[in-house]
């Protein structure tokens, strides 16, 4: 007998149907013998319904009472599957995450997981129940709901599952697995059969959107096997795992695109100590989190200084800036939302060389101007204009051979 998380994603519980669909597939499990713990998301779009009835009726939503309110979403789609379940003749019981323990820091909104009580949740497994948990909330030591960031129920079923020591942790979404890049823009993208967590975090972080960034950082430190799939189908997905040495032999794993950033640039900026400390903390200070930042070298004393930027922060970016470049002396700031990062994601990368140039390369032969770069260890990106997003990543993928199978990694 194993002990299995599963975690169903919004568009898989999105309607009454659905919901009965998951609550017979988790039926089945259990019935197999398994100990099971089903976190869910909030039906469908609830989370965006309930964050614009909010500003509906306060331009910026208190956090705590927002918090408060985006529970609910999961809290519903948690009761109406134990329902469900319990319909089946399958002994049931839905929890938010305050009733089993999920102790989480004070920052609402982006809460951090600090501490897992799993008395309650044991007592029930052990009882013959299986166990529903309403994903993306906790609660702080002075018993505040929080929530732990969009996307969070991924971070509450890895987390459960590290928590009680499980067997696998399972996301069941409405993809597959993990692609080597979008399906809709390649059609002959391949799902692949394992990938390891640094990668998956890479491709997380660079926009890949099938698991939340987080929820992979917790799998990692925590080693905990997590495997994405199909909510509809019943093929094997994607297992997010440990690095082994045949995962170094491909050279690149996986690309991915990200459209939702824009570019500001902040033009003639004076050079001298302590100036990109003001204009990143003007930015911090909006609770604004930038992503690649480019520094020229300066001529005559000045330099250029530009950063992307989720571009639905890129309005009060760029007013708390007019006013940096004001008062440093700088010429003025630029923005650009048509704007998109393209990344190719491998493990390989750490032994072979060249892999930069080639993307460079690739991209030049189909005329498209690089903006910005950026690597890390396992990461190259590219910033290009949006209109060639497909081009690009179509180009990559058939220069490095993604849609190949390749024995040595599968
Ligand atoms: N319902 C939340 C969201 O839409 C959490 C989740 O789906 O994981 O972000
Ligand atoms: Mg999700």
């Amino acid at each position: 007998m194993s002990l299995i998380v599963q975690k169903y994603g919004g568009s898989s519980v999105a309607d009454p149907d659905k919901i009965a669909h998951v609550a017979r597939r988790v039926a089945e499990t259990a019935a197999q013998g398994h100990q099971l713990v089903v976190v869910v998301s909030a039906m469908g779009k609830t989370t965006d319904a309930l964050l614009a009835l909010a500003q509906q009726v306060a331009p910026t939503p208190p956090p705590r009472e927002l918090d408060l309110l985006l529970a609910t979403g999961e809290q519903a789609s948690s009761a109406l599957l134990a329902m469900a379940l319990q319909a089946l003749g399958r002994p049931a019981r839905a929890f938010t995450g305050a009733q089993v323990g999920i102790y989480t820091d004070t920052v609402h909104g982006q809460a951090r997981i600090r501490r897992i009580e799993n008395e309650r949740i044991r007592h029930s497994l052990d009882s013959g129940e299986v166990v529903v948990v309403a994903g993306f909330q906790g609660v702080t030591p002075e018993e505040d709901i929080t929530t732990l960031g969009r996307g969070g129920s991924d971070l509450t079923a890895v987390a459960l599952a590290a928590a009680l020591k499980a067997d696998l942790c399972e996301i069941y979404t409405d993809v597959d697995g993990v692609y080597t890049a979008d399906p809709n823009i390649v059609p002959d993208a391949r799902k692949l059969s394992r990938i390891s967590y640094d990668e998956m975090l890479e491709m997380a972080s660079l926009g890949a959107k099938v698991l939340q960034a987080r929820s992979v950082e917790f799998a990692k430190k925590y080693t905990v096997p997590v495997h994405v799939r199909s909510s509809f189908k019943p093929t094997p997905g994607t297992l997010v795992t440990k690095e082994d040495s045949r995962m170094e032999e491909v050279v690149v794993t996986g690309l991915t695109h990200d459209r939702s950033q824009a570019k500001v640039s902040i033009l003639r900026v004076p050079d001298r100590p302590g100036i990109a400390a003001q204009i990143f903390g003007a930015v911090a200070a909006e609770n604004i989190v930038v992503d690649m930042i480019v520094q020229n070298i300066s001529r005559d004393g000045y330099t250029d200084i530009s950063f992307t930027l989720p571009r639905g922060d890129r309005a009060r970016a760029v007013t708390a800036l007019e006013q940096v470049a004001r008062q440093i002396g700088a010429q003025g700031v630029q923005f650009d939302d048509r704007i998109a990062k393209v990344s190719i994601v491998g493990v390989g990368m750490r032994r072979h060389s060249g892999v930069a140039a080639r993307m460079f390369s690739v991209l030049a032969r189909e005329r498209i101007n690089i903006q910005m770069i950026s690597t890390s260890e396992i990461a190259v990106s590219c910033v290009i204009e949006d209109k060639y997003t497909e081009l690009a990543v179509r180009a990559l993928h058939e220069a490095f051979e993604l849609g190949k199978e390749r024995t040595a990694a599968e």
